[in-house]
């Protein structure tokens, strides 16, 4: 068999695999939203996140959360989910490892995605007991540019601090570091890449700047199209030197046409929000990915279990992707593999010109 029908093929395969898995959706990641507070008052900031106080009398109790873990276990291999908790800022909520040291002992593998700065001692030493299994650190370019994007001077210090704590001692199965590519970092990151390399990190995952939340309110941040080109072309190129001192690679953030799919991460796009993706909120409500607009929520743990939710509603994002990109991506050729791009996309605010990722990077 030639190699273009081995490929013709697999793509075949493949999405004949997307449409049975939203038939089937297996949960394979569970996000808690465990909070909105955060510590920090970022400028680029995508989450709904707030530094008062104001939203902690609607955060779910650890009860409620808990009670879902053992019924989602009922259905599920637990092994086989990977349990994320997430804010705002997780480590400013103390109860988070109790639920995920619980979520553990029912065979679950959890971790916190976080911004690095309450990273102590002796909060790793309580994670490490509580046999966390990933852990993802924001930490979002050089100093200069991570001090001005975290809104704090000195905090890129206090978290490569913690990051070599870290490192000292990888009682971990994952750690990442999330860097947000945005204009003022995106020229930079060959070094940024030689610091974390330094530092002993095993893997960076790029973001491109979301214009979500305050983002949208930076307009100097928002990478450009040929900014955004700039930043698959530095990691195709990363990828392919072969240099595996570190693995780089880009965040599942839409779809980027045959040039760089494949060049920029591990697999080829693939969205799976509401299909193994499912996200409890800091105020019960379910919905599909985190980072998804909140117009997309199911319903709420409060009046049904997440599986009566998983099991009956998450239409629009299982069969309902058509409608909802139509106006952008009706008579697309690319539509089978891309499927909108990511349903993150839908929604964003001041957005200018398209949402179609590939579009943007075309060469012209
Ligand atoms: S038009 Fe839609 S389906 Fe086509 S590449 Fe762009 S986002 Fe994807
Ligand atoms: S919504 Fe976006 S970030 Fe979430 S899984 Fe889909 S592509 Fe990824």
């Amino acid at each position: 068999m030639s190699q273009s029908s081995l490929t013709v093929d697999s793509l075949i395969s493949l999405i004949e695999q997307r449409e049975q898995l939203k038939e089937t959706h297996p949960l394979k990641y569970l996000f808690w939203e465990s909070t909105l507070r955060c510590n920090l008052d970022c400028l680029h900031c995508g989450s709904d996140c707030m530094k008062d106080n104001s939203s902690k009398a609607k955060e779910i109790d650890i009860s409620l959360v808990k009670k879902e873990l053992v019924d989602i276990a009922k259905y599920y291999d637990t092994t086989q989910i990977t349990f994320a908790i997430i804010g705002g800022e997780p480590l400013v909520r103390e109860d988070i490892i109790e639920v995920g040291a619980f979520s553990a002992e029912l065979g679950y593998n959890w971790g916190i995605t976080t911004n690095g700065m309450l990273l102590t001692h002796a909060k790793i030493a309580q994670l490490k007991e509580a046999n966390l299994k990933t852990i993802s650190v924001s930490l979002d370019g050089l100093e200069a540019h991570h001090d001005e994007l975290r809104n704090l001077k000195g905090s890129h210090k206090i978290v490569t601090k913690n990051i070599r704590r870290l490192m000292a001692d990888r009682f971990f199965l994952a750690f990442d570091i999330i860097c947000c590519v945005n204009g003022l970092n995106v020229n930079h990151l060959g070094e940024f890449v030689e610091e974390l390399i330094e530092m002993g990190v095993p893997r960076v995952r790029f973001t491109p700047i979301f214009s979500h939340g305050r983002a949208s309110e930076n307009g100097h941040l928002i990478l450009k199209d040929e900014q955004l080109r700039q930043l698959l072309t530095f990691i195709a190129k990363y990828r392919a030197s072969g240099d595996n001192r570190i693995d780089v690679t880009l965040s599942e953030e839409g779809y980027y046409g045959a040039e760089f799919e494949c060049q920029i991460r591990e697999d080829l796009h693939y969205c799976g929000s509401g299909v193994q993706i499912g996200t409890i909120l800091y105020d019960g409500k379910v919905m599909g990915c985190p980072s998804v607009s909140r117009k997309y929520t199911e319903g709420n743990i409060k009046d049904s279990s997440f599986m009566e939710l998983w099991n009956s509603k998450f239409y629009q994002y299982r069969g309902g992707k058509e409608k909802l990109f139509e106006s952008q991506c009706k008579g697309c050729e690319d539509w089978v593999l891309c499927e909108g791009g990511g349903f993150h996309l839908l929604d964003q605010k001041n957005c200018e010109g398209t949402l179609c990722q590939y579009e943007k990077v075309l060469k012209r």
